[in-house]
């Protein structure tokens, strides 16, 4: 990708948009940055990228922006039908994103995840599976850290590992990794993208310009993943919880193992794994299926599997306090993730819930609620209709407590009530926005309370 002399437009503000224009700019463009939120409303320091002589214009978007651009450059968050974007397309200026550039830029093979759930768990592992063998292997995308930035750290014969969201694909035409993951699609992010339809499709942008040498993992046991590979132009790898496959990375008698070219090979026990639940064993055979076709060896693949930590706030555990393990789950911030956490344990839950209520239906939820909580204690707005709505399931109220919108009382609660073989889960299927500034907040303090029960 040519810089040098180019007149560059990023549009976006945020971590990826900032780092995009600071490379554009190191290699020789001319480059403003604008972003629709006033500067005060921006969460990063911009100083840096003014000393480093780029433009900054902050609020309303006029169509002169455009003049004389010879690339528009979307940050990860900026969709295409804001008016500069469809002005663009209009004047035929050329239309990249922050992704696309880290492909131009990178000099050895990507390894793409996308999928509506899983992702980040599944780039982390797969990072460090990556890592055994490329110590210096990037690890960027949508998980936070720039992914232009870790294609250039990486360099040459080496790899990137990219997270990548269905929104990264909306203006990316020419992205192509070497492997393609896709993990499962379910409706999330229609707002954005109008239709589950178009929100598959893309999903499906990330492998549509792989060839025959290229590698596309597919969950089998999801009917909407399997399918791609009609549409498939690399090689097919599946992995699968469900059954056994002549090919791919499966489950055999409690043993994740991988066949390809006639080969099998056990990785490890499931149980031999650190991260929980179900939806953690069809990660890890996602990421091990995309090691092993990146180069790393099998036997590796094992030994890195059985190491791997859950990733923070993802049923991480926190500490055993007085014989009952606590564990934080505040990225459960809807029923759907908090049923998968349910799911991860045998039983004897004192489950803490609530927050920010999504006004989702709850029925499968309160039915495991009632199959395997002990103790139901809720917190923030949504406390009021999840204790409506756990009674309506037969959850019997007495086992039902009030922490208001204090998680210091919640944890309170959970440390006198509870003993062994019990449990204490934060898993809230809810948003956190009525207590906290964000999950991660949220998941910290809770973390931070279970600490100071140890002291
Ligand atoms: P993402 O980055 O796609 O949001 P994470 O790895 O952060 O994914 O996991 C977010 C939540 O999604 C987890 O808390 C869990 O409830 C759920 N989840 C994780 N992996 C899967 C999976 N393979 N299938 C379904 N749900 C999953």
């Amino acid at each position: 990708m040519e810089f040098m002399g180019k007149k560059v437009l990023v549009i976006g503000a945020g971590i990826s948009g900032n780092a995009v224009a600071k490379i554009a700019k190191n290699m020789g463009a001319d480059v403003t940055l604008s972003d629709s939120k006033a500067e005060a409303d921006i969460s990063y320091n911009m100083q840096e990228l003014r000393d480093a002589g780029i433009k900054l214009v902050f609020g309303k978007q006029e169509p002169s922006l455009l003049d004389g651009v010879d690339m528009l450059i979307l940050s990860p968050a900026v969709p295409v039908r804001i008016p500069v974007v469809q002005e663009a397309y209009k004047r035929n200026i050329p239309v990249t994103t922050e992704v696309e550039v880290a492909y131009n830029l990178a000099k050895s093979p990507i390894l793409a995840v996308t999928g509506t759930n899983g992702k980040t768990t599944t780039v982390s592992l797969l990072g460090q599976l990556m890592r055994t063998r490329y110590p210096n292997a990037g690890v960027g995308g949508n998980i936070g850290i720039p992914l232009c930035e870790e294609a250039l750290k990486a360099g040459e014969g080496s790899c990137i590992v990219a997270e990548i969201s269905s929104y990264q694909m909306e203006a990316s035409n020419t992205f192509n990794p070497h492997v393609a993951v896709v993990l499962n699609v379910t409706p999330d992010h229609v707002v954005r993208h109008g239709s589950l339809e178009v929100y598959q499709a893309m999903k499906e942008k990330m492998f549509a310009n792989q060839g025959p040498d290229d590698f596309l993992v597919l969950n089998y046991d999801d009917a909407k993943t399997r399918d791609m590979a009609n549409r498939a132009k690399g090689k097919v790898f599946f992995f699968s919880r469900k059954e056994i496959l002549k090919e791919g990375a499966f489950v055999n008698n409690g043993w994740l193992t991988i066949s390809w070219n006639g080969q099998t090979c056990k990785l490890c026990r499931t149980d031999e794994l650190k991260i929980k639940g179900g939806h953690n064993i069809e990660n890890a055979l996602a990421a091990a299926a995309a090691a092993y076709l990146g180069g790393v060896r099998l036997p590796k693949i094992g030994e890195s599997l059985k190491a791997f930590e859950p990733v923070e706030h993802r049923i991480e555990p926190v500490a055993t306090v007085n014989g009952v393990p606590y564990f934080n789950d505040s990225k459960a911030t809807n029923t759907d993730s908090a049923i998968k956490a349910l799911q991860s344990f045998d039983g004897h839950l004192i489950l803490i819930a609530g927050g920010d209520d999504k006004h989702t239906d709850l029925s499968e939820f309160m039915e495991l609620v009632k199959e395997r909580v002990d103790e139901l204690i809720l917190v923030g707005d949504a406390a009021a209709r999840f204790k409506e709505c756990a009674i309506a399931a037969g959850y019997s109220p007495e086992h039902i407590h009030e922490a208001g919108y204090s998680m210091e009382k919640a944890v309170e609660i959970a440390h006198k009530i509870a003993g062994i073989p019990q449990t204490v889960l934060l898993s809230p299927a809810c948003a956190s926005f009525d207590m906290f500034t964000g999950f991660e907040e949220r998941g910290r303090v809770f973390k931070g309370l279970v600490k100071e029960l140890l002291k």
